[in-house]
């Protein structure tokens, strides 16, 4: 590689050099450039900048205790309704997806049983109205 890189090149290796990606031999070859050139210094500065800022900028990782600050936090605010000490450490929960599969459950049951019902109704109704009309003859 040629160790007197020029202008353009220099600045086309400024992204790998900040995040450390180029090799030994081009960063050598690049730092060479930009201490001879004043604007591509500037350049690289500024850049490393930049990209400390958003390094800065990115989210930290959550606390290890974030389950248990949340559960706190919930506590507190429902009064001790929910994640009280028992609650989150018996890993009992309630148990949602079986109460809503028997409310479906419960809910066809009596679907049908109505269904059944009014077809009782609606023949008891006709054999009603029959047998008035069998009176009235
Ligand atoms: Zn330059």
């Amino acid at each position: 590689m040629n160790p007197k890189m020029d202008h353009d090149a220099a600045q086309a290796l400024f992204n790998d050099h900040v995040d450390g990606e180029l090799g030994a031999e081009q960063s050598a070859a690049l730092e060479a450039h930009v201490q001879a050139c004043e604007s591509c210094r500037e350049a690289l500065d500024q850049l490393r900048t930049t990209v400390a800022g958003l390094r800065g900028l990115s989210t930290p990782p959550p606390a290890s205790d974030i389950l248990q600050g949340v559960q706190r936090k919930i506590r507190k605010r429902s009064r001790g309704r929910y994640f009280t000490r028992g609650f989150a450490t018996s890993g009992y929960r309630v148990p949602y997806e079986i109460i809503a599969l028997l409310m479906v459950l419960l809910m066809v049951v009596v679907y049908f049983g109505m269904a059944s019902l009014q077809d009782l109704g609606a023949v008891s109704g006709a054999e009603r109205g029959h047998a008035e009309d069998r009176e009235r003859e």
